[in-house]
């Protein structure tokens, strides 16, 4: 466990040993359910859940300002609203909501991570620099104003960015080692880090539930609904985009490639925006507004009016979206499944 100093307790609070900060600060869940001072820190990490769902992480209220927490009251109510969500998120046992919060809390320590990066020595026992070493096995080294890790490691973490910029051809390497921004070797792990706070909600046994908690837990079950999608028939889909739905389903995070997929796809199908836009409720960085953007501009309903085309299958192959079955006999687009004649 990483020793921590006040602020960065509550920068990274997914680092704290949570019954044992609470046990430190003199508290018992139960007196957060039952003490009328320490139910507003309730409502407060219900608030918390509650913008990080809607992906709109401005409305949640946080003690921290400029990368430090904004007075010594502020820090225990910030690690606090950060504990009190997990539990309210492993009482009301939904993944959505789990994986939409890890999300956003990721996205939010990334942020501070990239400024805590950006004032570091050359010390690699400064916290960013253990942070990425302990949870994600990354040995990183400060070079300049630049972090280096060993091209073997900066392959494994990259192997889901499609992107030209994070081909190993675009980036600047010397001696087996892998040149990178601040921004870069954070975003780089951005994945691991919400992976990392989802098992922290999500493994483990449901706690029993906790007297005052009733309203908050009922009240998340209720909202959870909105993000329940009816799925489009995809029984006679090809395996790319099934896989595509059952990951939407799982409320897990599809890349911007197969989102892509997906979406350009069902248009050629005839599907309007309008239909396929539930489709990405589920996603956790879902924002309706964005989507229905992005789709709009696929179709070709807005910028430049021309529609994007499904992929072929072999590019999808390049971007790992391919999951081919015997029935795919040599097609050379999803648009072609099922209809291929021998
Ligand atoms: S072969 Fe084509 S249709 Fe079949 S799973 Fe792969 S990408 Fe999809």
């Amino acid at each position: 466990m990483l020793a921590l100093g006040q602020d960065e307790i509550a920068k990274y609070p997914f680092l704290a040993d949570a019954g044992q900060y609470l046990k430190e600060q003199g508290f018992t869940l139960e007196q957060f359910g039952t003490d009328p001072d320490l139910i507003p820190l309730i409502e407060k990490a219900y608030n918390r859940i509650y913008a990080a769902c809607e992906g709109d992480p401005q409305s949640y209220k946080s003690d921290i300002i400029e990368n430090q927490a904004s007075n010594t009251a502020s820090l225990p109510r910030e690690v606090f609203s950060f504990l009190l969500s997990i539990v309210l998120l492993k009482l009301t046992g939904i993944p959505t909501l789990a994986k939409r919060f890890a999300l956003n809390e990721a996205m939010r320590a990334e942020a501070f991570l990239e400024k805590d990066l950006k004032n570091i020595s050359t010390d690699s026992n400064e916290l960013p620099i253990k942070i990425i070493e302990d949870l994600f096995s990354i040995k990183v080294k400060k070079h300049n104003d630049f972090f280096v890790i060993s091209v073997s490691d900066y392959i494994k973490h990259s192997i889901h960015f499609h992107e030209r910029e994070w081909k190993l051809i675009n980036r600047h390497v010397e001696d087996g080692f892998v040149f990178l921004t601040p921004h870069q070797t954070v975003r780089l792990v951005r994945k691991e880090l919400g992976t990392f706070i989802t098992s922290k909600i999500l493994t483990g046994k449901k706690p029993s539930m906790i007297s005052g908690f009733e309203k908050f837990v009922n009240n998340l079950i209720s909202y959870s609904k909105k993000f329940s999608i009816s799925i489009v028939d995809s029984g006679e889909y090809p395996p790319c985009i099934k896989h595509a739905i059952e990951i939407l389903e799982k409320g897990e995070n599809l890349p911007h490639s197969g989102r892509f997929m997906l979406a350009t796809f069902l248009l050629s199908k005839g599907r309007l925006v309008q239909q396929i836009a539930p489709l990405f409720k589920n996603a956790p960085d879902y924002n309706e507004k964005t989507t229905l953007y992005q789709l709009n501009h696929l179709a070709g309903t807005s910028g430049s009016g021309t529609q994007y085309s499904c992929p072929s299958c072999e590019k999808l192959k390049t971007q790992n979206l391919c999951f081919i079955i015997p029935e795919c006999n040599n097609i050379i687009s999803p648009l072609q499944f099922g209809k291929k004649k021998n």
